[in-house]
């Protein structure tokens, strides 16, 4: 099997597994604990935060340990907004970008339905990036926060981020971005960024499901969404999963360490992908920008295919892909990533991503142009769609 899913989830990697086992075992403290299996505990949270602190250029502070990048997202959206609100409760509106993960469009709709915000989505290009000018075009002065992904889990589109977050702080802004799919891949130092907030999770890095972190700026103000004992400076109560903060913190810095290196490696790959599947199979499109795009997704439709049966037949010659994001597999309705780029609907529903983690080679991605050009002509001369 070839696996190329990496942008759904990535397996745990050995030495993050090592790293945490300690944790799991003999010194499985409760890091609030007054004893030398706490102090231990609470020792190795700190060093995982310290070394998360240090990928992002950041106070470890600033680091808020959380159960993945979907309740990161949470805590951005609702905790800026609702803090934002409460101090000035003239702020009610809140601006996501047209492609953004479940986890910000839902929270933002949540604000709308329970919080009386209303929610600006800022367009994006045929490409699937937002420009400046369409995020000026929806700032408002009751504007509590803006939040933009870094890079797109369905095109791979990456976004002008720092311009994007000098804007919304030219207007005193806050600025949210999702950087789950680009950790690994893009620059995450949050100063040059100029972001206050920044989700990031653990599987897509090779740390298990269920552990992620926020960055929150000291001087950004929080509302908790899980109240407690007060864990994480009070702004995430819950006894600390210690060892998913390790394994999260060694995965960020293994990836972030060699991520120019990789960026450069798996961009060319890539594009030899891009290459040999627009060449091999007649009509595809690439989806997302030609150029702006991470380094490990490549995104196509197939016109007059179904994704499902492309996918189904991809999977038989031991490809695996995705026909968009694994949230909305098993949906039958078009990707609203796609729509929102001007794809038709028709055009959208014959979507394939493939996305790939550092250890792709460029003999996986020769066997899968290859299983792509039968497949689609296959699903083409059956008509299966
Ligand atoms: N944001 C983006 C862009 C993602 O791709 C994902 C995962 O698919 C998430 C958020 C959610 O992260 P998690 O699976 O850790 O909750």
């Amino acid at each position: 099997m070839i696996f190329l899913d990496a942008a759904a989830t990535t397996p745990v990697r050995r030495q993050v597994l090592d790293a945490m086992w300690p944790y799991l075992t003999g010194e499985f403290g409760n890091p609030s604990s007054h004893h030398a299996l706490g102090n231990a505990a609470a020792t190795a949270l700190a060093g995982a935060r310290a070394s998360v602190a240090a990928v992002l250029g950041c106070r470890p502070g600033e680091v808020v340990f959380t159960s993945g990048g979907t309740e990161a997202d949470n805590l951005a959206l609702k905790g800026i907004a609702l803090a934002r609100q409460a101090a000035r409760p003239e702020l009610d509106r809140v601006v996501i970008s047209a492609v953004e993960h479940p986890a910000v469009e839902e929270s933002a709709r949540y604000l709308e339905r329970f919080h009386g915000f209303a929610v600006d989505v800022v367009p994006v290009d045929a490409t699937g990036r937002v420009t400046p000018e369409a995020l000026a075009a929806v700032l408002r002065p009751e504007t509590a926060l803006v939040s933009v992904m870094y890079a797109n889990n369905e095109v791979g589109t990456v976004q002008p981020i720092a311009a994007l977050a000098e804007l919304a702080h030219a207007h005193g802004i806050p600025f949210h971005t999702d950087a789950v799919q680009a950790a690994g891949w893009l620059p995450l130092d949050v100063r040059a960024l100029g972001v206050d907030a920044m989700s990031i999770s653990g599987h897509k890095l090779g740390a298990p499901k269920g552990c992620g972190l926020l960055f929150v700026r000291s001087r950004t103000r929080l509302e908790p969404l899980v109240h407690g004992g007060g864990q994480e400076r009070g702004r995430r109560s819950g006894t600390e999963n210690v060892a998913g903060a390790v394994g999260m913190a060694t995965a960020l810095t293994l990836a972030q360490g060699r991520q120019a290196e990789q960026q450069g490696r798996v961009a060319a790959l890539r594009d030899g992908f891009i290459d040999a599947v627009l060449s091999g199979v007649p009509g595809a499109v690439l989806t997302g920008h030609p150029t702006e795009r991470l380094p490990s997704i490549a995104s196509f439709c197939f016109p007059g295919t179904s994704g499902e049966a492309v996918l189904l037949e991809l999977e038989r010659q031991g490809i695996v892909c995705s026909s968009g994001s694994a949230c909305a597999a098993g949906s039958d309705a078009p990707s609203p990533v796609l729509t929102a780029l001007g794809l038709p609907a028709a055009v959208a529903q014959t979507a394939v991503r493939f996305s790939f983690d550092a250890s792709v080679t460029r003999d996986d991605l020769a066997a899968a142009a290859a299983a792509v050009r039968t497949a689609v002509a296959g699903v083409q001369s059956l008509g299966t769609h």
